[in-house]
């Protein structure tokens, strides 16, 4: 196992509230590693740092084997962050985006190439503001992989999705993964991060105060004596909605 992304003793205060209280942890080359935790907890601040976007206020990370406090620059070139989407020109097509990312990273890309990765060759001409929130978010994930990064970070990539475009997004994620790309990203969903990580780590209040495979820390539960109140089905409301609706997506 390669560390890709190591952190060690991280803290950040904001002013006199501390937001990360000196976690320490390794992600592995080639893994989709998960950061859970309640609001609040300090998953973005902490992806944010690893990312050079925020400062830290103290700690020792490494990524790629380079020390973030002094080669920021050359780690920004090995990983692929998901900006805001209320950053994007809602009036450019996706072409025209994905072009203009591409000149501010100075690399040559293949529109078509990246738009068929993400299923959308046929909204290539499309605006923006015309995608529907599964597509935004498709593309979005499309625009972490401009500059050939090493890891992406994907900072609640599902949210607000519907049930079919969340398992859509699955798929792209564990398809990027198959291609060598390592994972970070951040979820509420439970369902989520069992299917698709490898190892999470959960955050509470600045802290980590769990990290393990999600069916480790299930097994642990049950060992410990835990049992749910309520009788367990084979199905869920989930599988009901999947079964009645279908996997098919609503939204091209
Ligand atoms: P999460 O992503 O886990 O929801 P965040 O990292 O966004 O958590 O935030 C962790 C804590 O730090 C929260 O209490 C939040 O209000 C606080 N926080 C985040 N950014 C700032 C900031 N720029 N200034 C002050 N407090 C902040
Ligand atoms: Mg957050």
């Amino acid at each position: 196992m390669n560390t890709i992304i190591s952190v060690k003793d991280l803290v950040k205060n904001y002013g006199a509230f501390h937001a990360v209280k000196g976690i320490s942890f390794d992600v592995y080359e080639g893994e989709i590693f998960g950061l859970l935790g309640p609001n609040g907890a300090g998953k973005s601040t902490t992806l944010e740092i690893i990312e050079t976007l925020r400062q830290k206020t103290s700690g020792q990370i490494t990524v790629c084997g380079l020390d973030l406090d002094k080669e920021a620059d050359a780690i920004k070139k090995q990983i692929g962050v998901q900006l805001q989407t209320s950053g994007y020109y809602p009036g450019l097509t996706l072409v025209e985006l994905i072009n203009l990312f591409g000149g501010l990273y100075n690399e040559d890309v293949n529109p078509t190439e990246l738009l068929q990765l993400v299923n959308l060759t046929d909204k290539a001409k499309n605006k923006f503001k015309e995608l529907s929130g599964g597509q935004k978010q498709r593309f979005s994930i499309a625009t972490t992989l401009i500059n050939k990064p090493k890891i992406i970070f994907l900072d609640e990539p599902t949210t607000g999705l519907d049930p079919q475009a969340r398992r859509n997004l699955w798929e792209l994620i564990k398809n990027i993964r198959a291609k060598g790309t390592t994972v970070i990203i951040t979820t509420h969903y439970m369902d989520e991060a069992e299917q698709l990580c490898d190892r999470i780590a959960i955050m509470d209040e600045g802290k980590i105060i769990s990290l393990d495979s999600p069916d480790k820390m299930i097994d642990d539960l049950v060992s410990s004596g835990f049992e749910r109140t309520k009788q367990v089905k084979s199905a869920n409301l989930e599988d009901v909605f999947i079964h009645l609706t279908g996997k098919e997506m609503r939204d091209e």
